[in-house]
């Protein structure tokens, strides 16, 4: 159980696959299933044409960002290099609902945290952050 004033990471993800493969919730679902964990890892997940469709509930843990799923909310942008105008803005109102909620916590990519190799999202959240009015602050190092 993921107790809300705990929350301090809201991640960015993409889900690597195919630019013009127009996967969802479910998709991601059966291969996070394959990887033998509890289903989708993520709490949000957002489609090609910007729908946003729910993953675990907020008060689920996920299983989107080793070591720090105890303190943060996942959402993943379907896609790899490039994400479409409706899903940047499902992502915006996706980060502002879940600022007023968890008011304390702040935004950042999957790659920001420093124990990652990892690309993902594969485009700068601050400065997107930054371009829509949103604060972004990078977690410190593990
Ligand atoms: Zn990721």
């Amino acid at each position: 159980m993921l107790d809300p004033a705990a929350i301090k990471h809201l991640v960015v993800h993409c889900s690597d696959t195919p630019d013009d493969e127009a996967i969802g919730a479910r998709e991601i679902h059966q291969m996070h299933l394959g990887f033998g964990w509890h289903g989708t890892g993520y709490h949000r997940v957002i489609t090609r044409t910007g729908d946003i469709e729910m993953g675990r509930p907020d008060y689920w843990q996920g299983a989107h960002v080793y070591g720090h799923n105890e303190i943060s909310l996942g959402v993943c942008m379907i896609g790899r290099h490039t994400f479409t105008d409706a899903q940047f803005n499902a992502l915006e109102s996706i980060l502002k609902h879940w600022l007023e909620q968890y008011p304390q916590a702040s935004i950042c990519g999957h790659r920001d945290f420093s124990y990652t190799d990892k690309t993902c999202p594969n485009f700068d959240v601050a400065s997107w952050c930054a371009s829509r009015g949103l604060k972004a602050t990078l977690p410190p190092p593990a």
